[in-house]
């Protein structure tokens, strides 16, 4: 018999991000253990591809388009996920962009665009959460995909590094803050992960070279390497683990 704590049936998930790479693992790992999901992502053609692969799992799923950086449109996607799916059990604030430039060669609207969607976002897309969970009782689970550019210096790489490195603060707070109403709060640290936003990087041979071999587990990770922790952080075994970041890279920041 399955470990009755890990099924995520009758709770529902929001992940924002989830037409793609690690947002999508996750979702799929959560509508996979029985998790009715929602997921948010500006690209309609992506959201609607994701939604009929998640749709396989038998699981409740609805695709919003949001852009997580405009603050109405959050509240406005909040909305809708809760009048679809009647409440919200965890919430995986996970949509980011990358935005790399030499620091000196970097203009102020590339930084305030990376910090809109990956920092702005995450207090926009927490806050709706949390007033919900508070409001509703019963708890809830907070989640931000972090980074460990937050970690290690990120050359040409600032904007998005202060984005994930706020994001750490920002979660430590909360699961201070909203512990009294059974809410936890935590990061995942994602290292060297195969997706489209690495898709360029990765084609670099030089990178390639110079990197993998810094990885123990020499590959890069995948969406579905976030499954499994998704469903532990969605699930009722994880209501006494709050306020940690829990590093997913292949061993890259221990080597
Ligand atoms: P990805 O496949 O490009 O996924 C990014 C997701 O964010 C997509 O679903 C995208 O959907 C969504 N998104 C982007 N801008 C958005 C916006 N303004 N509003 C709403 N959704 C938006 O890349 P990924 O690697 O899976 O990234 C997921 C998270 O992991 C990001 O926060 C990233 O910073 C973090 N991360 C990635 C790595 C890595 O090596 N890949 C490492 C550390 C951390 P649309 O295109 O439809 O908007």
């Amino acid at each position: 018999m399955p470990y009755a704590p890990f099924d995520l049936t009758g709770k529902v998930a929001l992940v924002t991000g989830g037409n793609s790479g690690i947002g999508l693992g996750m979702a799929e790992a959560l509508a996979q253990a029985g998790a009715a999901v929602c997921i948010w992502g500006t690209n309609p053609e992506k959201n609607a591809a994701a939604e009929a692969r998640l749709k396989q799992s038998g699981s409740k799923v609805l695709a919003l388009r949001c852009d997580v950086s405009d603050e109405a449109a959050v509240a406005r996607s909040f909305a809708e996920t809760l009048q679809y799916f009647g409440r919200v059990d965890a919430c995986f604030a996970n949509a980011g962009i990358g935005g790399g430039a030499p620091f000196v060669d970097m203009t102020s609207e590339q930084w305030r665009r990376v910090l809109a969607v990956n920092l702005d976002g995450v207090f926009f897309t927490f806050r709706a959460a949390a007033r919900h969970m508070i409001e509703r009782g019963g708890g809830g689970r907070l989640v931000g995909t972090s980074s460990v550019s937050a970690i290690h210096g990120a050359p040409r790489n600032e904007a998005y590094a202060s984005s994930k490195g706020a994001m750490l603060a920002m979660v430590r707070g909360l699961a201070v803050e909203l512990a009294r109403y059974g809410i936890t709060a935590n990061t995942i640290i994602p290292g060297w992960i195969e997706t489209p936003m690495t898709e360029r990087t990765f084609s670099n041979e030089r990178f390639v070279e110079a990197v993998l071999k810094r990885v123990p587990e020499r590959r890069w990770g995948a969406g579905a390497d976030f499954g499994g922790l998704a469903i532990y952080l969605a699930s009722d075994a994880s209501a006494y683990h709050t306020g940690d970041d829990f590093v997913i890279d292949g061993g890259y920041t221990r080597f």
